[in-house]
């Protein structure tokens, strides 16, 4: 059996993708350092996959450990998904990013290396790309980042093309747009604190924990006036993560892809299907526009399809906003509550 080890497996996206991998039949390993997800959520997979999970509660930038686990675990490859992701937090506090991102990911490439695993697939991002400057997105649009949070994963991008180029591993680099949803179970979802992501923003609402969501922007060159997104099911996201691994383990040479849906929806009417779903009012104030924020961004995830048979089936937004409202409902402090 084959096995993989998923740093940040822990937290959203991550977790999602633990079970993936074991639905297709991978052994799992989980390194992650709790800095913004908490042991509930692998406590959660253990129930839903009915297996003990290996878990080490270790940081990415301790190199001397994360090449002992690597050498105990011996893993087939690597998903790589420790890293700090708000845009916001980025700009106010760059270092944090440049030292978590980009040096976390040299040191994990090092620890891989003496270890011999050379196989990796990674979390990037749609902010590689800045403003864009045609929709759909492809890969070969240029790269220029507007937030120190895609200028790190852009840097971690290059330093596994030239370690690739080096001939010491192959990877696969997946941008991802706007994940979202949960799981179908309703026991594992999107558990950030604060949360600063609009579906769980307005869920909250829903859930009576706050008054009313802000919607940031209504001048933007858009149809209503509002940002456009290109909202990609967590369910979708995580079989990607699993065809990247099998697209490497058959050999595949390192690549970079899109994933997302390839259409775009507005703040307003994301907010208007959370009424939808939910039968809450949802009050909503507006708000200037969000410093960073693109009008619009969607993905050509063409080579993501041709390329890994990647076949995104959670696309309409009732379904995705009904499988996150299923989990907020029932865990509206997150894995607060649990063990
Ligand atoms: N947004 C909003 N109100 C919120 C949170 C987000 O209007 O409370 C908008 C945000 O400005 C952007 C879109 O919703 O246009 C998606 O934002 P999110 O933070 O979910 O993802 P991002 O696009 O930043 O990755």
């Amino acid at each position: 059996m084959k096995k993989i080890l998923v740093t940040g497996g822990a937290g959203y996206i991550g977790s999602h993708t633990v079970l993936a991998l074991h639905k297709k039949g991978y052994d799992v390993a989980i390194v992650d350092n709790l800095s913004t997800s908490c042991k509930g959520s692998v406590a959660a997979l253990e129930k839903l996959t009915g297996k003990c999970i290996p878990f080490y509660e270790t940081d990415i930038r301790n190199e001397e450990e994360m090449t002992d686990i690597l050498k105990r675990e011996h893993p087939d490859a690597v998903i790589h998904f420790a890293a700090f992701s708000l845009v916001g937090e980025s700009v106010s506090n760059p270092l944090k990013y440049y030292e978590n991102n980009l040096y976390g990911t040299e040191k994990l490439l090092k620890a891989m290396l003496t270890a011999g695993t050379d196989k990796i697939v990674f979390s990037s991002t749609a902010a590689v790309y800045g403003e864009p400057k045609h929709i759909p997105i492809v890969e070969t649009d240029k790269t220029e980042p507007t937030n120190p949070y895609g200028e790190t994963k852009l840097a971690m991008e290059k330093m596994f093309r030239w370690t690739a180029n080096a001939g010491n591993l192959s990877y696969v680099s997946l941008r991802y747009f706007n994940a979202c949803g949960a799981d179908a179970s309703g026991l594992i979802g999107e558990a950030h604190n604060p949360e600063t992501h609009l579906i769980p923003c307005i869920l909250r609402v829903a859930n009576g924990q706050e008054q009313f969501v802000r919607i940031f922007g209504t001048d933007y060159p858009t149809a209503d006036g509002t940002c456009v997104r290109d909202y990609i099911h967590v369910t979708d996201l995580a079989d990607a993560h699993v065809l990247a691994v099998e697209y490497l383990l058959g050999g595949g040479k390192s690549d970079i892809f899109n994933l997302g849906n390839g259409q775009g929806f507005s703040v307003r009417q994301i907010v208007e299907t959370v009424r939808a779903v939910t039968h809450h009012p949802i009050p909503q104030q507006i708000a200037p526009r969000r410093a960073g924020d693109p009008a619009v961004l969607v993905a050509s995830s063409q080579k993501a399809r041709e390329v890994l048979g990647w076949n995104p089936q959670l696309f309409r937004p009732q379904d995705i906003v009904a499988s996150a409202w299923k989990w907020h409902q029932t865990h509206p402090n997150g894995y607060k509550n649990e063990p």
